[in-house]
């Protein structure tokens, strides 16, 4: 064991939500105390106020709320008319609901490998596996950076193929100067609490231009009802509750606060792990220039052979840590029925068994920081001495 040990310290919690939300609990309650005044709890204009000021942040013409971020994707896929015999191209590096959106529109999912460097699909990969079938491609701007656009825009207009942007990560997030959320088709945010800007509860909105499309979403949330109970298609209820959208307004207002926060804190992080050396164990999320990476995650990579090691490791010291994602999509039993096997898509494979995710929340001290990476690398350190041991 280390005979160093440093004297014990407060843990660093992976992210405290209530401290986030400390600050501002009046004016939530009296937001709250408002919606109960009005009676109108479903939909009505305190969600009509905050997808105008979605719309307005995201440089969207229309914003469409609903219930999650999966609905987004799932509503998305439906405007588009998309369904059993068709194909869509997205990464299998996400969290589920990126493809359990298509799959449940009764599309199949069709994988396409990450950048070997990066984790955001790759367009060469993406180019080929479209076919004759392929009605739309989702990419994934995962952990707050967006995807390499230009390429993929390159064959959505070649193929004639709509992108949806899954951005449910990445609000506030831009590519050469332009705000996810419009660099698609349609662009699918999440306000489940833990994201950028989340909710006390799920909710998600649909950012777009094309008023058919807007009009068409607006619908398929309620049952395909234009009003009137005269259904024109067969949707089902995906309607943003008032409440929601009432504390979603408060936080908008300190999104860009919070956003620098975690663009600093990963700018700290980055320097911290420079200063050790610990660049032959650790490599550093890759921030592309042409993007505003917005860091939902500050995601490192270890050795594969290393990593549950490193995690358990740093638990044992009291850092909050997550592996997002510990098994791609492809390979989810769920999945087998679609025949991908281990090495099918190798970028994909080899991310989700080095990635470690680091406390970045807003609200994390400079101190908090310093503390993650000293623990990283005594974490690093140990694990070098006892690989060199077994090794002789
Ligand atoms: C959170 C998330 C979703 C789903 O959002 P919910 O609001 O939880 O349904 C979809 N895709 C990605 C990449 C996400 O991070």
């Amino acid at each position: 064991m280390d005979s160093q040990q440093p004297a014990a310290r407060p843990p660093v919690p992976f992210i405290d939500l209530s401290a986030q939300n400390k600050p501002i609990a009046d004016e939530m309650l009296e937001a709250i105390a408002r919606v109960f005044d009005s009676g109108q709890f479903v939909l009505g204009d305190e969600v009509a106020a905050l997808e105008s000021e979605i719309a307005s942040f995201c440089d969207s013409r229309y914003a469409i709320s609903c219930n999650s971020g999966t609905d987004a994707l799932v509503l998305s896929l439906m405007a588009l008319g998309v369904g059993p015999g068709d194909e869509v191209i997205t990464s299998p590096f996400t969290f589920f609901a990126t493809a359990g959106a298509i799959h449940r529109v009764g599309a199949t999912p069709v994988f396409a490998d990450i950048e070997p460097d990066g984790f955001n699909i790759c367009a060469e990969s993406t180019a080929a596996a479209i076919n004759d079938k392929t009605r739309a491609i989702i990419p994934v701007h995962l952990f707050g950076q967006t995807a390499d656009m230009e390429p993929l825009w390159r064959l959505a207009v070649l193929h004639d193929i709509p992108l949806i942007e899954d951005a449910c990560q990445a609000i506030g997030a831009r590519y050469q100067g332009r705000q996810a959320g419009v660099l698609g088709t349609m662009g699918c945010f999440s306000f489940f609490p833990t994201k950028n800007l989340g909710g006390a509860g799920d909710g998600g909105i649909i950012t777009l231009d094309d008023q058919a499309l807007a009009n068409r979403l607006a619908q398929l949330r309620v049952h395909g009802d234009t009003g009137g109970y005269h259904h024109v298609a067969v949707g089902f209820n995906s309607r943003l509750d008032a409440i929601q959208a009432a504390i979603l307004r408060i936080k908008l207002k300190r999104l860009d606060e919070w956003t620098e926060q975690r663009i600093e804190s990963a700018a700290h992080y980055d320097r911290l792990i420079d200063a050790r050396g610990l660049g032959h164990w650790i490599s550093r999320p890759q921030a592309d220039e042409a993007c505003r990476h917005v860091y939902n995650q500050y995601t490192i990579r270890v050795p594969a052979f290393e990593r549950d090691d490193i995690l358990s490791s740093l638990r044992d010291d009291g850092i909050g840590c997550a592996v997002y994602y510990p098994k791609p999509l492809h390979l989810q039993p769920c999945f087998e029925s679609l025949g991908y096997s281990i090495g099918s898509l190798p970028a994909a494979e080899a991310a989700a068994a080095e990635v470690i995710s680091l406390p970045i929340a807003p609200g994390i001290e400079a101190a908090a920081r310093e503390q993650v990476i000293e623990r990283l690398a005594a974490a690093c350190e140990n694990q070098a001495a006892y690989s060199s041991r077994r090794a002789a």
